[in-house]
């Protein structure tokens, strides 16, 4: 542990090469977004996204840097003018000298990862990358469950684990299919309903899946799906990267529970219910 208290360099620094940016993917944006290097930090919030209600949250609590897992600016911009969304959220963390580091794809396949951080919420065991790379990375992890469970009887478990949302959690196949063993990949798993379907495991948990995707995977036999909201995919990572921060640094290192999946009403279908 550092014991005087850390700039944003030093911050800067320590996340890099934990999470080097060259291990992510080449459309990604990763690294330091603001901040001046030589800011003290005494307190880092770590978000999913950085948005207006966490970018808010940050001030409020004091914080001198922000950690978030998407990136702010994925796309080229020509404006940060303050009546523009993105900018807006600029201005308000520059005048309140709130740095804002990014740490996304280069995250996701590392070891420990988002992915990690997922499967061990859900206690699986025996971990290995559902899309291994180099070195033990890799996107997504297949792991064990401590005992295999219906299909039906997972979803209630996956939905008392993770971060509660208003969309909770649903599932595509057989209720009463036993899962033993489980893939799972923080945000967005569509591209990896292949490699869920090679590795032959009993069910794929992630998030954003779609009709068409889903429906085609199921008609070929491939494993059942759960589909999860993306924040709540992605929060579990929140806490692995904060305390180890914490381990790092001397200084605050908290964590946002401002649930930023943009499904806020959800109603089951009367005739649905079981
Ligand atoms: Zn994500």
């Amino acid at each position: 542990m550092t014991e005087k208290s850390p700039v944003v360099s030093d911050v800067v620094a320590a996340l890099d090469e934990r999470y080097p940016r060259d291990w992510a993917e080449q459309w990604d944006r990763v690294g330091l977004v603001l901040g001046e290097f030589e800011t003290p930090v005494d307190h880092i919030l770590c978000v999913v996204d950085c948005v207006p209600e966490t970018a808010d949250e940050a001030v409020e609590a004091g914080a001198s840097m922000i950690v978030a897992h998407h990136p702010l600016l994925l796309k080229g911009v020509s404006t940060l003018a303050p009546d523009t969304y993105k900018g807006r959220i600029v201005h308000r963390l520059i005048r309140a000298g709130i740095a804002l580091y990014v740490a996304h794809t280069n995250a996701d396949v590392a070891n420990p990862g988002v992915s990690d951080a997922l499967a061990d919420r859900l206690d699986l065991r025996n971990t290995r990358p559902l899309v291994p790379q180099e070195d033990g990375r890799g996107i997504g992890r297949i792991g064990e469950l401590p005992a295999p469970m219906p299909l039906g009887e997972l979803v209630t478990f996956a939905a008392s684990r993770l971060p509660a949302t208003a969309a909770g959690v649903r599932a595509a196949g057989d209720q009463n299919r036993s899962v033993g063993t489980l893939a799972v990949c923080g945000g967005a798993g569509d591209s990896f309903l292949g490699d869920a379907t090679r590795a032959g495991v009993d069910a794929y948990l992630c998030a954003d899946l779609r009709h068409h995707p889903a429906g085609e995977h199921l008609a070929n036999g491939g494993p059942a799906l759960i589909d999860v909201a993306h924040w709540a995919s992605e929060r579990p990572w929140l806490d692995e990267v904060a305390g180890w921060l914490r381990s790092r640094f001397p200084i605050a290192v908290t964590v946002s529970d401002v649930d930023t999946d943009p499904w806020t009403v959800h109603a089951e279908s009367p005739e649905k219910e079981s």
